[in-house]
């Protein structure tokens, strides 16, 4: 019946690395035992400590994340490419604390819309950085605390896309000899 939920941030953030062990109850009261495993950098959680620790080595939080985008490029664009520290994106973007603004008498927080603006502008030059890396760019912006819906002209999905028909078309290349 009973259930341990999420454990605090603090707790996660310890040395067990998120580990809980969760009781789950089915209908016929029985209670089975699951490992529930919690990434430190976004919360988000798993049941397979594999899966999650591969997650957390690659996850947008992580300061030190390893970069499976920048390897896809450095093999399709440009095999000297050598990816930014992503501290050094995230210092590029605008301070989102000078955005916030609180609704009157509550705790509830928004952004000023000024906070797309100064993202816009110095978005050409961070993707320029980034070496067009769709996944340092929205790295960088979730570890400056911005939303990424507010960082207009950027669409992960479609230069994702870019980079996958880059990479089919390079790899064409390797096997008919280019477009001579
Ligand atoms: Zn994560
Ligand atoms: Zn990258």
């Amino acid at each position: 019946m009973q259930r341990n939920d999420r454990p605090s941030h603090h707790r996660r953030a310890g040395s067990n690395r998120g580990r809980v062990v969760a009781a789950v109850c089915d209908s016929a009261m029985k209670v089975k035992k699951v490992n529930r495993y919690w990434c430190d950098f976004c919360g988000k959680a798993g049941l397979s400590s594999g899966h999650m620790k591969s997650h957390e080595k690659h996850c947008t939080m992580n300061p030190n994340r390893e970069c499976r985008v920048c390897k896809m490029i450095k093999d399709a664009r440009n095999a000297y490419f050598v990816p930014v520290p992503l501290s050094r994106l995230v210092a590029m973007l605008p301070n989102h604390e000078e955005f916030k603004r609180c609704h009157d008498d509550t705790t509830m927080s928004y952004y000023d819309g000024g906070l797309s603006e100064a993202v816009a502008k110095v978005l050409p030059s961070l993707k320029a950085a980034a070496g067009d890396c769709p996944a340092c760019v929205m790295a960088a912006l979730r570890q400056a605390h911005i939303p990424v819906p507010m960082a207009e002209g950027f669409s992960f999905k479609d230069e994702m896309a870019s980079i996958w028909a880059d990479i089919n078309q390079a790899q064409m290349a390797r096997e008919y000899g280019g477009y001579r």
